[in-house]
């Protein structure tokens, strides 16, 4: 989201530096190691260098490192160099040099006789629902291919891999391998004689429980200002309450100590952020409403379980909650809560910054896009909770009408970080869709009249933003406001008004979908990705193509729609170039170190379960992605290390369209 960039030049200068080339299931490495006198390189510090190549070396980056201590985190590291910050800063520049060039000769050798394909069969690690297309997708030049059962091998399908096909995206020559027709419940893996086997996975009628589960589980884990504990199933998941001392800082025109507990810690920083809050809790507000029939049986043994409200509502209330505690008693909600520089990577509890409620430094201190985003919150709770708790439903709506009342008296005010802050922004140069999402849900919500005159007036600006899918992220949310007024039902005193504005919204929103679909079947990995959707947060824009589509399919059922969605999902679960499950804890080969501090801090055993990664990233934004080859193709450019924030970042916003697609699927 580029929100971060301060956060890590602040890293760059303070900590360790290593250079490094990166291997997976390296079955026999071959280890060299050289160890440089500090004599000769006293300014080195330390000064190990250390390579274990062989033969499926495929990566490589230079980048700082955030804990003190890589070797130590990063395991599958094959050949490195560990250079502390106090010799970067001190050091000659021609003993930098000396050691650059000594390093790129490692690393040459290292590269030497590199596979650029470790896993070439890629399946959906999860698995495949009994019905609808089942593929796998092949990277290598072979006819055949068989479905074996996992628990005694038995072959059950045999078939013939599809015609080679370019992917641009990847550079990869791809096959598909059809096995739609095996419909028998049991756990398989593909396998392709001279080449392997894939990860296996499972076909059966309720495949995605247990991921969702775990992405929802994923925003409990993120939970601000209380203990957090995942339960016997991860254990050592868990530490005590974080960040209990809160302020106001002076740039919200006020001051003093405030209550600090709620929200969820916005991605791999600590920060909580009204706007991301905003999209991230409609989306899973909306995952209740649209799926509740499927989703109410899962408990997701979280603290509130069993109180008799469904789990996915416990969840969301607990970063409503702080939102609605963001809101000032003119109506107006501060931007943003966090400390005024990001800390280290250091576990929640040990992070003993004050969390600063802060507004953007002049009056009226609040800002239009967040107090927005508190409006439609507050608008779709009111909805949501009224059958199970009516006096928060009510103070919920309450919230909502104040804010809107607000951006109407204030609809311009954009937030910048004011002089002494550098955590996350997000900021926008207008608030336009958010207000109109905004008078969407309030109309939804009400039925008064008001709120339909405003969208009836503004609407036909933002529908172009259908015809280019996926259209919706935390900085332009007019899809989400014209699909709930679609949704909605309502019928205004401007009948004919209504029907024009639903039936457009309607129209767009499946030809969208058409040409959505299309592209998905035509790419060899069944992914409806462009190249220029290769970008910060890439993984969180397939998950949106998926709401996309499902989204038209509420509009006009249409099983193509349904089964593009899930192609992306697969995509997430393993069906990439990479055959990695980009949610940590699910598969049998997901990613292993998000950009995410909890999972960092060396306080717990690894990855906190169920956590999108932000994903290959063209842009290259941070040092791990721009030292990688510079002819990679797009969806190559990732490497799955902590350090790389542009590329493997958790966020709420992304987990939150994960959760949507995962429930539409199950
Ligand atoms: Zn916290």
């Amino acid at each position: 989201m580029g929100k971060f960039r301060s956060d890590h030049a602040k890293a760059r200068q303070k900590q360790l530096e290593y250079l490094h080339t990166s291997t997976k299931h390296s079955s026999k490495p071959r280890k060299i190691a050289a160890w440089v006198p500090g004599a000769i390189w006293n300014c080195w510090r330390v000064s190990k260098i250390v390579a274990k190549v062989d033969a499926n070396v495929r990566r490589f980056g230079v980048f700082e490192d955030t804990l003190g201590n890589p070797e130590k985190r990063n395991p599958e590291m094959a050949c490195s160099l560990f250079l502390s910050s106090r010799c970067m800063q001190t050091g000659r520049e021609s003993l930098k040099a000396a050691a650059l060039a000594f390093l790129l000769v490692c690393l040459a050798a290292c590269a030497h006789g590199a596979k650029t394909d470790e896993f070439p069969i890629k399946v959906d690690q999860v698995g495949y629902p009994l019905s609808g297309p089942k593929l796998a997708l092949v990277s290598t030049p072979t006819a055949d291919f068989e479905v074996r059962r996992t628990s005694d091998n038995t072959a059950v399908f045999k078939g013939k891999l599809t015609q080679a096909k370019t992917d641009e995206n990847t550079g990869d020559r791809v096959r598909a391998a059809d096995f739609s027709a095996l419909q028998i419940a049991g756990r398989y893996y593909v396998e392709i004689p001279g080449v392997g086997r894939s990860w296996n996975f499972d076909i059966g009628s309720d495949v995605f429980d247990s991921a969702y589960s775990l992405a929802m589980l994923g925003f409990y884990g993120q939970r601000c200002g209380t203990a957090v504990d995942l339960g016997p199933e991860f254990p050592g998941y868990s530490h005590p309450a974080c960040h209990q001392h809160g302020e106001f800082d002076p740039t919200s025109g006020t001051s003093g100590v405030r209550d600090n507990i709620g929200g969820w810690h916005d991605a791999g920083d600590y920060g909580r952020y009204m706007v991301n809050s905003g999209i991230a809790t409609g989306t899973l507000l909306w995952t209740w409403e649209i799926y509740g029939e499927k989703i109410k049986k899962i408990s997701l043994h979280i603290p509130e379980s069993g109180n008799g409200t469904p789990d996915i509502l416990n969840e969301a209330r607990w970063n409503i909650e702080w939102m609605l505690k963001m809101q000032d008693t003119d109506g107006g909600a501060w931007h943003k809560q966090s400390s005024r520089n990001f800390p280290g990577f250091i576990a929640p509890e040990d992070d003993k910054l004050p969390s600063e409620v802060i507004g953007t430094g002049s009056a009226p201190y609040k800002s239009s896009c967040a107090t927005a985003d508190l409006a439609v919150v507050g608008a779709i709770a009111a909805r949501d909770y009224q059958p199970y708790d009516a006096k928060f439903a009510a103070q919920a709506q309450d919230a909502a009408r104040r804010a809107w009342a607000w951006t109407e008296k204030y609809p311009n005010v954009t937030f910048q970080n004011p002089p002494g802050i550098n955590t996350g922004v997000y900021g926008a140069a207008s608030c336009s869709s958010e207000m109109l999402w905004a008078a969407a849900e309030l109309w939804r919500t009400t039925g008064e009249a008001q709120f339909n005159q405003y969208f009836l007036d503004h609407y036909a600006d933002f529908l172009p933003s259908l015809d280019s899918p996926p259209g919706e992220s935390w900085s332009s949310l007019g899809s989400m406001g014209l699909w709930t007024y679609a949704l909605s039902g309502r019928k205004g005193p401007n009948i004919i008004a209504n029907a024009k504005a639903i039936a457009a919204i309607k129209e767009r929103t499946v030809a969208g979908a058409r040409g959505v679909v299309e592209r998905t079947r035509a790419n060899p990995y069944h992914v409806s990705l462009k190249a220029s959707d290769y970008v910060w947060g890439s993984n969180g824009i397939a998950a949106e193509y998926g709401m996309y589509l499902l989204m038209a399919n509420l509009f006009q059922p249409d099983a193509s729609f349904v089964d593009g969605a899930r192609d992306n999902l697969h995509y997430l679960l393993g069906r990439n170039s990479f055959s990695l499950s980009w949610v940590t804890k699910v598969g049998e080969h997901p990613y292993q170190h998000p950009h995410h501090r909890p999972s960092a801090s060396g306080k717990q055993p690894g990855a906190w379960p169920g956590l999108l990664s932000g994903g290959p990233n063209k842009n290259r934004e941070d040092w791990v992605l721009a030292a990688l080859p510079k002819n990679l193709p797009p969806a190559k450019v990732y490497v799955d290390t902590q350090n790389s924030y542009a590329g493997n970042e958790i966020c709420i916003n992304w987990q939150a369209s994960l959760v949507f697609l995962l429930a539409g699927e199950m």
